[in-house]
């Protein structure tokens, strides 16, 4: 349980007579509350001998129900409607406000603290009205909530001024820990005390004591205690707006958004609230005689905001469960609102102020995900939605509709409009995170999908890349790169068809490697392997740009010549026989001589497959080994077709 100043120690404090206490007529009415046999007529006699304190009695009594029953007229009406408990803590309270306007510790603003008391104890009240507790007593909890501060002032003056000074812009924490080592209490510890010793119930209590530090109190979202503690620690933010000078004012908004949806507390309800807090306050200023000022309407406050910087995130903002959110609303309360929950939560948030702005920064930002709002100037959001959808990029945003039309029609509407989930205003934190949830769920979907058919894509360019390697393998000669026999089949096919239809001519030669089993046998495989390679260099260059020269296999070489005639292709065999005939082949320490033999045929009138002229091709190599070799034999077909084939 929380760290309770000793009964001893605040004996002993109570004792020095210094702590603030309620004095005069408020005391005894205390006083007269605690003895058991007193009655209402008594209670109410006493409290109006004290003119000031009955009106405010009447006032608080009167303003915390405003408009739900019958003004209380008088004050034993007052006394009999609040119950002696409620009206015991409203003397205390209004007495000791009364009493300690001023005093010497010299950097506590007396007049501060109790402007700022007085918001609080405002807002408090309107805040906390879903906790079904007393509304007086829940003002008079927020009114003397930080008492402990003014506890602080009035029993150490100086340490404690010293302490302010040193502490102007530290966290609560730093705060505490100053105060214990120069007090050994904390004031919190003494406002704790102060409110058990003055009767005040237990409930309050606990939320005072944990109003500044609300997570630590680890309170059931939406019990009592949650509700109080809550309330009472954004009415002390609320005090704060009240208390600031304008420019500063807009910084604490963002807390204030967020804590408010702590409540349930939308950007709009936060507004009105905000407006209804400051008049009380004005109003209630001028009857306990304290200090306020003017504050313009909270939606001044809120739009005099600069726009958002183009990105705004709690640091981790860029961590894996960060999304890019863009935000659209005209109203710059509601972006201010769900820009802070979503920054809180860890996002990454742009927002505009249009649906036109909102195009334009998508462009940009590259959200995904996009909460808009649906009536907007110029284009709304449904607009905004069929625009984006209608882009590449627009299709894969999750879209967010906030709307305060959820009838069917509409719904359909805006679904049909390629929306891909809405919230109904007005908005609450809880709301807005699950949406979020549904939506990051989509959206992670969305990206794993993408990712794997990322992956399928890259596997099949890779495939595509093997697959080419493999065909070009398929039809290549290893050892000697020419094209192989199953290429050098198929082009003769193709060249077969061209020349066939342009009736153009088509010769080919077959050409063999004299006695290369003797090269084999008397130098090696490698060498013979040399000397293919040199062979495949030989054709390569001697070959004419048009023809195709491949390697059928063994030492055997098909040279295709298209568009050539026999005494053509004839000639050209000629000079690849001389060449061969004239090369030396370097082969270790060696230089070989190679000569090759060459049958040459041409696409004869009567022949209607390549395989013909192929075959007299081979017939004529095989002459012309059976000739002597080295030499070169054209096919012994019928000439006279051959050479009269051209169209030319
Ligand atoms: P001919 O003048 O009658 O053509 O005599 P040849 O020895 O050239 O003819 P033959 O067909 O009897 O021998 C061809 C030899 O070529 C047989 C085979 O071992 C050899 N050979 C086939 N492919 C390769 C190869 O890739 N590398 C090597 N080194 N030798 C091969
Ligand atoms: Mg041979
Ligand atoms: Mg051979």
């Amino acid at each position: 349980m929380r760290k309770v100043i000793t009964p001893e120690r605040f004996e002993e404090i109570k004792a020095t007579g210094q702590l603030p206490s309620p004095k005069g007529v408020a005391l005894a009415v205390i006083n007269l509350i605690r003895r058991e046999d007193v009655t209402m007529p008594e209670v109410a006699k006493v409290v109006q001998s004290d003119p000031a304190l009955s009106g405010r009695v009447l006032k608080l009594a009167n303003s915390a129900h405003a408009g739900m029953r019958r003004p209380i007229a008088s004050i034993s009406e007052a006394v009999s409607v609040l119950g002696f408990p409620t009206l015991r803590q409203i003397a205390l309270g209004l007495s000791v406000l009364s009493n300690y306007r001023s005093g010497q510790c010299k950097n506590f603003n007396y007049q501060d603290f109790w402007s700022g008391s007085l918001a609080t104890a405002i807002a408090t009240q309107l805040l906390s009205t879903n906790a079904k507790t007393s509304p007086e007593e829940t003002f008079i909890c927020g009114l003397l909530g930080n008492i402990g501060r003014l506890a602080l002032a009035t029993l150490f003056p100086e340490a404690y001024s010293e302490i302010l000074e040193k502490t102007a812009n530290a966290d609560f924490a730093t705060v505490e820990k100053a105060e214990y080592a120069a007090f050994a209490t904390t004031q919190r510890e003494l406002t704790t005390a102060l409110l058990l010793d003055w009767g005040l119930p237990k409930l309050f209590v606990n939320a005072v004591y944990f109003h500044e530090v609300p997570e630590e109190g680890g309170f059931e979202e939406g019990s009592r205690d949650y509700v109080l503690t809550y309330a009472l620690h954004l009415a002390t933010r609320l005090a704060r707006v009240c208390l600031t000078q304008a420019e500063e004012r807009r910084k604490l908004l963002p807390d204030l958004y967020r804590m408010a949806a702590k409540l349930g507390i939308d950007a709009e309800q936060l507004a009105s609230l905000t407006d209804r807090i400051v008049a009380e306050w004005q109003s209630w200023g001028k009857i306990l005689d304290v200090p306020t000022q003017a504050l313009p309407p909270f939606a001044e406050i809120a739009a005099s905001l600069p726009a958002l910087p183009e990105t705004s995130g709690n640091g981790n903002g860029q961590g894996k469960d960060a999304f890019r959110i863009l935000l659209v609303d005209d109203s710059p309360s509601i972006l201010q609102f769900v820009s802070a929950v979503l920054s809180a939560a860890g996002h990454i948030v742009a927002t505009a102020e249009s649906g036109k702005a909102a195009l334009e920064s998508a462009l940009e930002f590259r959200p995904q995900i996009i909460i808009t709002d649906w009536v907007m100037p110029e284009m709304d959001g449904i607009s905004l939605c069929k625009a984006l959808r209608a882009t590449q990029a627009g299709r894969r945003i999750y879209l967010i509709l906030l709307t305060a039309l959820d009838d069917e029609a509409h719904l359909v509407e805006a679904f049909e409009a390629g929306v891909d989930d809405y919230i109904v205003k007005p908005l609450n934190e809880k709301v807005i995170k699950a949406r979020m949830r549904a939506g990051e769920r989509v959206i992670r979907l969305q990206e794993e999908i993408e990712r794997e058919r990322e992956e399928i894509r890259r596997y099949a360019a890779e495939l595509a890349v093997t697959n080419r390697r493999l065909q070009e393998a398929a039809l290549t000669d290893p050892l000697t790169t020419l094209p192989n026999r199953r290429y050098g089949m198929d082009r003769m096919e193709q060249e077969w068809a061209v020349s066939l239809r342009n009736k153009r001519m088509l010769a080919c030669l077959m050409i063999d490697i004299d006695r290369f089993k003797q090269i084999n046998d008397n130098h090696g495989h490698d060498v013979g392997d040399a000397v293919l390679r040199q062979s495949a260099k030989i054709l390569r260059d001697s070959a004419r740009t048009q023809d195709l020269v491949c390697r059928l296999g063994g030492e055997e070489f098909l040279v295709i010549c298209p568009d050539t005639s026999p005494p053509a292709a004839l000639q050209c065999a000629e000079r690849i026989r001389k060449t061969f005939e004239a090369a030396f082949f370097q082969v270790e320490n060696e230089r070989l001589r190679v000569t090759v033999s060459i049958g040459v045929a041409g696409r004869g009138k009567s022949m209607t497959h390549f395989d013909q002229m192929f075959k007299a091709a081979d017939q004529a190599l095989y002459a012309a080994k059976a000739q002597g070799r080295n030499r070169v034999l054209f096919a012994k077909q019928e000439k006279a077709e051959v050479f009269w084939d051209s169209p030319i």
